[in-house]
């Protein structure tokens, strides 16, 4: 489960975010390609843009599911 207390400083506020846990496994960013990004200086990605309607909140939530080390949390 994801923890927000270590979550990537990059992260938009928003419900959705990535923690430290991040292995930059990058398939996040190719379920949720319109959210979620790899940082520019280190291996981990974030949440550049939180979901903006179904279709971007399902693929969010696919991502999460997806993620090998659930480093992917939503609070809201
Ligand atoms: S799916 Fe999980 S481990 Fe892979 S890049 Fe995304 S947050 Fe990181």
């Amino acid at each position: 489960m994801a923890d927000i207390n270590i979550k990537v400083s990059e992260n938009v506020p928003g419900p959705y975010y990535v923690d430290n846990e991040c292995i930059a496994c990058e398939l996040c960013v190719t379920i949720a390609s319109d959210n979620f990004k790899m940082a520019n200086d280190r291996p981990q990605a974030y949440v550049f843009k939180q979901p903006e309607n179904d279709q971007e909140k399902d693929a969010c939530d696919d991502a999460m599911g997806a993620c090998p080390v659930d480093a992917i949390g939503n609070d809201g």
